[in-house]
């Protein structure tokens, strides 16, 4: 199965995509992700990103793009791959239709989780996640066993620096103003599947597989 997920930040994307990796035994590939561990590991690429990602923009196209093909070649990518957070521009979309097609690689569905913009700034800022094993938790909506502490793995759980009402505001813009426009551009090829993702977890994860015909 290859997959986009998107939606709004905040939207739920990388909370479902752990179900739907487990399910279609496919690697989760988040651009977010690979920028955050770029930071933690103090790169060039992370320092570059932070500073982006400190006020909610976007990293620029080049730079992101390179980085998705070159993941997109590993070798377990061969049998499917869910993207997360990419494409986010026209521009990045383009680049990946003409790397997918020049690679003979058909995408099978475009999950868009929708979400009002109003609730997504209590998700964000509520979000908490495991800076060991990453997994996603949520103070009211998602809460972990122990206060604080990662259900999965036992390790301490933080809050993401970008999870600021005022960051949070800002992306929720950059979504509106560059990312919105690309669920037409999916639309139009026929393979966008949208889900209502103002849901509890498990009904939203429930209504991926029927979309997606599982
Ligand atoms: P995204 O990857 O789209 O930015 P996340 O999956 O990290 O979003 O979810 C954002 C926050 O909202 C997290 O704290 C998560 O636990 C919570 N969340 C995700 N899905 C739901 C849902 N269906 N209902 C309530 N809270 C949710
Ligand atoms: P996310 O984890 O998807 O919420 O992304 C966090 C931040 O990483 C975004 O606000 C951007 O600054 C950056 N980022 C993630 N994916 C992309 C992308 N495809 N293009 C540009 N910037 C991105």
């Amino acid at each position: 199965m290859k997959l986009l997920i998107m939606g709004r930040p905040g939207a739920g994307k990388g909370t479902q995509a752990v179900n739907i990796k487990e399910y279609y035994h496919i690697p989760h590939i988040s651009t977010g992700d690979m920028f955050r561990a770029a930071i933690k590991n103090q790169t060039k690429l992370g320092l570059l990103a932070k500073s982006y990602m400190d006020q909610g923009t976007l990293v620029p196209d080049e730079v992101t793009i390179g980085i998705v093909e070159e993941r997109l070649l590993e070798d377990d990518c061969k049998e499917g791959f869910l993207l997360d957070g990419f494409p986010r521009t026209i521009a990045q979309a383009e680049a990946l239709d003409k790397f997918l097609k020049s690679n003979g690689i058909k995408l099978d569905a475009v999950l868009d989780v929708n979400v009002p913009a109003e609730i997504l700034i209590r998700r964000m800022v509520g979000r908490r996640v495991c800076k060991n094993c990453g997994a996603t938790f949520h103070v009211e909506f998602n809460a972990p066993k122990v206060e604080g502490i990662c259900d999965n793995c036992g390790k301490p759980l933080i809050q993401r620096a970008d999870d600021t009402e005022e960051t949070a505001v800002n992306r929720l813009s950059v979504y509106d103003n560059q990312t919105a426009p690309l669920l037409e551009f999916y639309a139009k090829k026929n393979i966008l599947k949208t889900v209502n993702g103002d849901q509890p977890l498990a009904k939203v994860f429930e209504d991926i597989k029927v979309v997606l015909g599982a």
